[in-house]
């Protein structure tokens, strides 16, 4: 589904993607874990173009959007992205949340917006809530409103920075639930979290990083398992 080559970010003279390289295919989970600062969130935010990457290529289904002829709107069309904040209008109700972009962005009928969103409300399991405002939901029916928001769009591709990191820990549960559900339905997600439970037991892969390169890429199993690297097994030992 995406595809990362040689890929290279700076910030004026701090260097915070020194060359990826990885994919996620279609179906696949990848969750990348890693220590603070190592460039997590900027990966994300390069895969979807909230940053232009320095060099190096971004491949969404085929389509390069590091191209500059691509039509960048259209390719950021397939990516769903959740992040720690919840980032939802305070002024909209959660249904209005789930419909806005699915009008404005997809030009879909209200009553098709509404239809849509009603249904995935219903299966991030908030649909009682759809006519609250986000200040009178809890964090964890916020997060879940934001990624029924995500899944409206009909993304290619889920991107997730660390979807829990901002819960009450009673919270957390209910968001990884919904989480793994969508893994289970074959969604194609790409995931920073520090929840290394949901990295073992859902991802297909573990990605770590550390200075702005991948250290190991591999599955579960072994790269929280039995990590080869120095660097991973201690930064394991901070988490786990
Ligand atoms: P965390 O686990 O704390 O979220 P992270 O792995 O997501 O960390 P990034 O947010 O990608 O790390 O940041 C990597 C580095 O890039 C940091 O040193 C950060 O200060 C720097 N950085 C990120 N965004 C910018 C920006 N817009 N301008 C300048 N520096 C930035
Ligand atoms: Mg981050």
């Amino acid at each position: 589904a995406v595809e990362i080559r040689d890929l290279h970010k700076r910030f004026g003279r701090l260097e915070v993607l020194r060359g990826i390289d990885f994919a996620v295919d279609p179906g696949q989970v990848v969750c990348v874990i890693g220590p603070s600062g190592s460039g997590k969130s900027t990966l994300l935010r390069c895969v979807n173009l909230l940053e232009q990457p320095t060099s190096g290529r971004v491949v969404l289904e085929g389509v390069e959007l590091t191209d500059p002829d691509v039509d960048i709107d259209a390719a950021r069309r397939r990516v769903g992205m959740v992040f720690q904040q919840f980032n939802l209008f305070p002024h909209m109700t959660a249904l209005q949340n789930v419909m806005i972009a699915q009008r404005r962005v997809l030009r879909r009928r209200a009553s098709e917006a509404e239809r849509i969103a009603r249904e995935h409300l219903a299966k991030v399991g908030v649909l009682e809530k759809a006519s609250f405002y986000p200040a009178q939901l809890s964090g964890g029916q916020q997060q879940r409103v934001a990624i029924a928001r995500a899944l409206a769009m009909s993304p290619a591709l889920m991107l997730f920075d660390e979807p829990t990191s901002a819960l009450d820990p009673e919270l957390v549960g209910d968001v990884l639930t919904v989480m793994r559900k969508l893994a289970e339905e074959g969604m194609t997600m790409l995931v920073v979290t520090h929840e290394m439970a949901f990295a073992r037991d859902v991802a297909d892969r573990v990605v770590f990083m550390d200075g702005g390169v991948i250290v190991e890429d591999g599955p579960p199993d072994q790269v929280i398992g039995s990590p080869r690297h120095e660097r991973t097994r201690s930064f394991l030992r901070r988490v786990l």
